[in-house]
C-alpha cells in the first residue's frame, strides 16, 4: 500500500474521491503487472476496503455444515451459517446525498456516482476492461466466501438477458465476461445470477467472483459425475444431482465457442418457454492446468422454492451450498433437523429440465 493511499483510508468527502480512486487504481495496476493475474489485485482491494472501514465483516466467523446422502456418501450438500449476511437486506451507507450532489438511476447501488456519496468515499473499486467493455470490481461488504468481488459494468445497464427483454445482455457477452475474467482469476468461483435466479440488483449488470473456502474448497456440483457422451454437441450433463446442469470443460476459447453455440441452439429449441426462462452461469479455472469449466443451470421465473422466494436461490446454491443467516436456523443445523433431503428439496423445487 503506498503512502498516499494509507493517508486516505478514513472516509473522505466525495470531492477527493476521484484522486483517491486514481491512486488506488495505479497501485492495483502495478500489483496486477507483477502478479500476472487478478488474485493479488482482488486481495489488495479487499485489504484496502477493510482499512477504509467499508467492510467490517470478519469472514472467519462463517461456519460450514456438510450433509451426506444416507445411501450414497459420495453425494452431499452443504450449508454455510453466515449471520452477517442477514444485514445486507438493510443496506449500508447513507440514503440522502450531500447538497449539490444528485441521485442517479434511483440510487442504484452499483453506479459509481451514487457509491461515492452513499459510502462517503469509503467504497472504492478497480477499473477493468474485458473484451472492449468497461467494468469495475467492488468488494462485497457481506461476503459469501473469502475475497468476494462484485464486477459490475461501468455503465448502468440491465442484468436481464436478451431472452426476456429487448436490449438485455446477449448470452455471448455474459459468457465472454464471465469466462474471460475467470481465466484471469484462477482458483476463484465466478457466477452470473439471472434476474429471478438470485440477482439482487436486477437493474445493473454484475457478476460475482469469490475465493474458495480453505477448509472445503470443492463444491458439491463440482464433484458429481458429468456425462459427456449423452450430448453430442460438446456439453456434458451432470448426473445424480437435483438440478439439470450443462457443463463445458477445456481451454477458455474452446469453452466459450462450444458453450455459445450450444446455448444458441438451446434457445431455439426452447422458444415456447424462453421468455419465462432465466439462468445461473458458473465459471472456474483450474490454477494448475488453466482449464476452464462452465456450468449452465436453466431456471424458470415462476418456479419458486416453496420455503421462500426463488430470487434467493443463486449460483452458490446451484453449486450445492446454502446460506443460513438466523440463529434459530443454526439450532436446526446442529440439532439434526436439517439433513441432505431438506437441502435437496430446495433444489428440486426450482428444478427445470434443459428442454421444456
Ligand atoms: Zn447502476
Amino acid at each position: 500500500m503506498n503512502e498516499k493511499i494509507a493517508h486516505n483510508v478514513m472516509p473522505m468527502m466525495p470531492q477527493n474521491y476521484d484522486d483517491v480512486w486514481q491512486d488506488l487504481n495505479d497501485h492495483l495496476n502495478a500489483i496486477r503487472q507483477d502478479a500476472g493475474n487478478l488474485d493479488a489485485v482482488f486481495r489488495a482491494l479487499d485489504l484496502h476496503q477493510h482499512k477504509t472501514g467499508f467492510i467490517k465483516d470478519r469472514f472467519e466467523e462463517i461456519a460450514r455444515f456438510k450433509f451426506y446422502h444416507p445411501q450414497d456418501p459420495s453425494r452431499f450438500l452443504r450449508v454455510q451459517f453466515n449471520p452477517k449476511r442477514a444485514l445486507r437486506l438493510k443496506g449500508i451507507g447513507i440514503k440522502i446525498p450531500p447538497p449539490n450532489i444528485s441521485i442517479t438511476n434511483n440510487g442504484c447501488y452499483l453506479c459509481r456516482d451514487n457509491i461515492a456519496w452513499q459510502q462517503q468515499g469509503a467504497e472504492l473499486g478497480y477499473d477493468m476492461e474485458i473484451n472492449g467493455s468497461r467494468y469495475v470490481a467492488w468488494m462485497n461488504p457481506f461476503p459469501l466466501l473469502p475475497t468476494h468481488v462484485v464486477v459490475s459494468s461501468t455503465e448502468h445497464r440491465t442484468q436481464e438477458w436478451i431472452h426476456h427483454r429487448d436490449g438485455g445482455l446477449e448470452v455471448s457477452e455474459i459468457l465472454n465476461t464471465l469466462v474471460t475474467l475467470s481465466a484471469q482469476a484462477p482458483g476463484y468461483i465466478g457466477f452470473y445470477n439471472g434476474v429471478g435466479a438470485g440477482a439482487s440488483i436486477p437493474e445493473h449488470m454484475h457478476i460475482h467472483f469469490c475465493q474458495r473456502p480453505d477448509d472445503d474448497p470443492l463444491f458439491p456440483l463440482e464433484l458429481v459425475q458429468v456425462n459427456f457422451s449423452r450430448d453430442t454437441s460438446g456439453a456434458g450433463l451432470v448426473e445424480n444431482y437435483p438440478l439439470a446442469v450443462a457443463v463445458w470443460r477445456g481451454t477458455t476459447s474452446d469453452v466459450l465457442k462450444t458453450a455459445t453455440e450450444w446455448l444458441s441452439e438451446w434457445a431455439q429449441r426452447n422458444q415456447p418457454r424462453l421468455a419465462n426462462m432465466t439462468a445461473n452461469f458458473i465459471a472456474t479455472t483450474d490454477p494448475d492446468t488453466d482449464q476452464s469449466s462452465l456450468y449452465f443451470a436453466p431456471r424458470e421465473r415462476n418456479r419458486i422454492w416453496r420455503g421462500g422466494i426463488s430470487d434467493l436461490i443463486g449460483g452458490l446454491e446451484v453449486m450445492g451450498e446454502f446460506v443460513y443467516t438466523i440463529k434459530e436456523e443454526k439450532v436446526h443445523l446442529e440439532g439434526g433437523i436439517v439433513d441432505y433431503f431438506t437441502l435437496e428439496k430446495i433444489l428440486t423445487d426450482i428444478h427445470t429440465p434443459l428442454y421444456g
